[in-house]
């Protein structure tokens, strides 16, 4: 069985967003800045997907911009937001532990440069308290910014209530959306976001596309300079086929945006009930405040690199909190901001459920995952420290 479990990393291209882009690759490969019919027939193809994604999120076109993903968008609405808070002497920035690194790192940048950031804790479920993101505002804040979902443990943060919070004081809101849109319904109004980020390759669409939206009269400034495309607001020339491509696969996902979420929700229990029964592991975040397709488990005495190469062989992509999966020596900050120990966050699994996931499918990933845990438990020194008593078991 081939089962491709690692959905927040990136999705398959939906067959209905490959139909949508190629006549934009193909016939239809005109500049959307140039005047004759070529040129303008993309540039409508370009502002339809622009009304389709508009539509879909309850905002208006105009405040649709066009990126190349989400790392972009999510650069563009913080250093935005920055340099308008600036300008009034405004230097605070509020955000949580358990962002993506586009905005940490973005932040991390913005500390370098002066400004004062408060990264605000999350609970042992993975979601942060508006009443402590309310606690945190001051009179020189001049942004929040709190994820919609986390890619990680896939919990579901509060963004109702923090915009509200937000619009009381005035203070521009941002929302790294990227696991969200096209995931769950997506309303800019009644979350009360100033701005929101988006990347297609989440929902189905193609890599290397994303949008911001940004309220009608905040002012966003360019990462980078050039012609006058997006009105002024982003340099460079459409990415005409991904964008239509990523408009098509948005549509589609809305299309079917509840019945999806139901289905999946229901295959998502079934996975965490299996996986609980696998003695000493923990689901990590909140069991019912998460996304439809999100299980995040954690192991002890096992390493999820390990535990990675064994389930590849048998047919199971999935993705770790772990160290070198990720490039660096310490195991995920998400994994870290919700408690779990250097040692058992190194044990962890993300499971990401596409949309045709099947019982049978779950079925064969519990049966693999509870003996390939068994199976690298049978040697490993840590789980025999564990077992003898000699060190502590911690879940
Ligand atoms: C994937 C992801 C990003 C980055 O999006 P790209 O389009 O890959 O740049 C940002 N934030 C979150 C939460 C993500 O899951």
């Amino acid at each position: 069985m081939k089962i491709y479990a690692d959905n927040a990393a990136t999705t398959k291209m939906s067959q209905t967003a490959v139909e949508a882009m190629l006549p934009y690759l193909t016939e239809c490969f005109g500049n959307p800045s140039s005047l004759y019919e070529a040129g303008q027939k993309a540039k409508e193809a370009l502002e339809t997907a622009r009304e389709e994604i508009a539509r879909i999120i309850h905002a208006s076109p105009r405040e649709i911009v066009f990126t190349s993903g989400g790392s972009e968008a999510d650069n563009q609405a913080i250093l935005s937001a920055a340099a308008l808070g600036e300008k009034k002497g405004k230097r605070h920035i509020v955000s949580t532990a358990i962002e993506h690194h586009a905005v940490l790192h973005t932040l991390k940048k913005l500390e370098k440069q002066g400004f004062d950031v408060t990264l605000l804790p999350v609970h042992e479920d993975g979601i942060v308290r508006p009443e402590e993101l309310k606690a945190a505002l001051r009179e020189d804040t001049c942004l929040v910014t709190v994820m919609y979902a986390n890619n990680e443990i896939g919990t579901l943060q509060p963004i109702r209530e923090i915009g509200e919070l937000c619009k009381e004081k005035g203070i521009p809101f941002h929302t790294d959306a990227v696991q969200a849109v096209g995931h769950l319904s997506m309303d800019v109004e009644r979350d009360g976001v100033t701005l929101l980020s988006a990347s297609a390759h989440k929902f189905h669409g193609p890599k290397g596309v994303g949008f911001l939206y940004a309220r009608k009269g905040f002012r966003l400034s360019n990462l980078i300079e050039g012609g006058a495309q997006e009105r002024g607001k982003r340099a460079g020339t459409e990415n005409v086929a991904g964008i239509v491509a990523m408009a098509a696969a948005l549509k589609e996902a809305e299309a079917n945006r509840e019945a999806t979420a139901l289905r999946l929700t229901a295959l998502r229990d079934r996975l965490i009930e299996g996986l609980a029964a696998i003695p000493h592991s923990a689901l990590n975040g909140d069991a019912q405040k998460r996304l439809p397709g999100n299980v995040n488990f954690c192991f002890e005495g096992i390493e999820g690199e390990s535990l990675l190469l064994l389930l590849d062989d048998r047919g199971i992509c999935a993705s770790s909190g772990s160290a070198c999966t990720s490039g660096s020596l310490d195991p995920s900050h998400v994994l870290l901001a919700i408690g779990r120990k250097h040692d058992v966050a190194h044990g962890s699994l993300r499971l990401t459920l596409g949309e045709d996931a099947t019982e049978e499918e779950v079925d064969y990933i519990i049966q693999t995952v509870t003996e390939t845990v068994d199976r690298l438990r049978s040697f490993s020194p840590v789980w025999r420290d564990l077992c003898s008593g000699k060190s502590p078991f911690i879940l």
